[in-house]
């Protein structure tokens, strides 16, 4: 696990940490809805347009060459980093939210009346509402796998659900922006096949503590997001398997992703590229291979370990603050922990807790159906440490938490 030595280290690392807010030190802890990005990776931003910058694919000059270079090892990277098993099933997007969205489109054409679309309890917008209108469109029905009283995915109606044999797909997070659930994808994905169905994962949460190897999980697809390892926003990716990857067709177009274009019709590239149409954010994929490095090199079990303790003492510490209502007890639970405290509304807390230079988040988190239907706690606060946070700042964030909701219980 990282020492405090080593996090020291770290924080070097990353200039934003070292800032005052509102006269206090910042403590960041709003790592489920961004990380930060290390120095390295903004300098490679800026080496990228100093030195090697044009665009990608188009010309045989030598800066065009060098920027495609640089999109094409990104790309091996990425694949590096998740197991695939070639690079010609990454699609560089803009973030989990356009993988997401991707594929649905694309999948939709095949989904007809009588399908079924499954997605988990727990999911953000992004993996819920793509598929809830992929099946508005084409007629299929869309079902909601329940959660049991812990916060977990309930395997058994799933299965229940499976065994209908039309759930043409599973939508489902690895692990969950509210809860800090991670699930079994490996089971679930096993038992998805013995039923005929895809499973697409959301690994927008988890690519960073979670050592994800789509090969070794047998995931149909992935998707996730730079931003949220350390890399720069508006990059992402879609993991398919090449062999689902090749059965489907475009649903954006221009330039890049064609073969033949005549003025009667048009032919497409292979993959990837046939789903990459115009100037991707290359600068962006090899800032995110930057990232991925910087991640490998601070290491991914030492990184996943270390958060995996400082999610448990956010936890230790939020049981100990009366009238604290944490959600779920997940049997796995990593990235982040959120509560609510009865009477007091989450804006107001996260609003007080910044005045003391703590940055947690308030609000859905993007989850409403989660928040609404499943907890009927419309609001919340997260918690959401990562690998360069000290624990010094948990035990601080948690005593301001602690005095924030008793200054707000004694104002009324
Ligand atoms: N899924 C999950 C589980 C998330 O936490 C998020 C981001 N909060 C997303 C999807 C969407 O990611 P992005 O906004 O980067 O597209």
């Amino acid at each position: 696990m990282l020492d405090d030595k080593a996090v020291r280290a770290i924080r070097e690392d990353f200039p934003i940490l070292d800032q005052q807010l509102h006269g206090k030190p910042l403590v960041y802890l709003d790592n489920a809805a961004t990380t930060q990005v290390p120095r390295c990776v903004v300098e490679e931003i800026a080496r990228h347009y100093a030195t090697d910058n044009a665009n990608v694919h188009r010309s045989v000059h030598t800066l065009s060459s060098r920027s495609t270079k640089g999109l094409e090892n990104a790309r091996e990277t990425v694949r590096r980093y998740i197991g695939a098993a070639s690079t010609r099933e990454i699609v560089f997007t803009s973030g989990t939210t356009a993988s997401i969205n991707l594929l649905a489109s694309m999948w939709a054409a095949r989904l007809r009346p009588g399908d079924v679309v499954a997605v988990s309890a727990l999911e953000h917008h992004s993996s819920l509402v793509p598929w809830q209108q992929a099946c508005a469109r084409t007629g299929a029905s869309f079902e909601v796998v329940p959660l049991d009283a812990k916060g977990d995915v309930d395997l058994a109606a799933l299965e229940k659900l499976l065994a209908r044999g039309n759930v043409s797909l599973l939508s489902i997070a690895h692990a969950s922006n509210v809860l800090g659930t991670v699930s079994p994808i490996k089971e679930i994905c096993n038992l998805c096949h013995r039923y005929g169905t895809v499973v697409s994962v959301d690994a927008a949460q988890s690519t960073r503590h979670e050592t994800i190897d789509v090969c070794e999980l047998d995931c149909d697809f992935v998707s996730f997001s730079g931003h949220k390892m350390c890399g720069p926003t508006g990059i992402g990716v879609l993991y398919g398997k090449a062999e689902l990857l090749e059965s489907l067709g475009p649903v954006m177009f221009g330039g890049e992703m064609v073969d033949k274009v005549r003025f009667g019709e048009s032919t497409f590239e292979d993959i990837p590229i046939r789903f990459e149409p115009g100037t991707p954010n290359y600068v962006g994929a090899i800032a995110l291979a930057r990232a991925i490095d910087y991640l490998e090199d601070v290491g991914r079990e030492s990184i996943s370990v270390y958060e995996h303790f400082l999610v448990g003492e956010v936890e230790k510490g939020l049981k100990e603050i009366e009238g604290v209502r944490i959600l779920g007890a997940p049997v796995m639970r990593a990235g982040c922990v959120s509560f609510s405290a009865e009477g007091l509304h989450p804006f107001d807390i996260a609003s007080f807790v910044d005045k003391k230079g703590v940055a947690i988040r308030s609000g859905n988190q993007c989850a409403q159906p989660l928040l609404n239907e499943v907890y009927d706690d419309g609001s919340i606060c997260r918690i959401s440490p990562a690998f360069y946070n000290t624990q010094g700042e948990i035990e601080e964030c948690l005593a301001i938490v602690d005095e924030v909701i008793g200054f707000l219980r004694r104002i009324g």
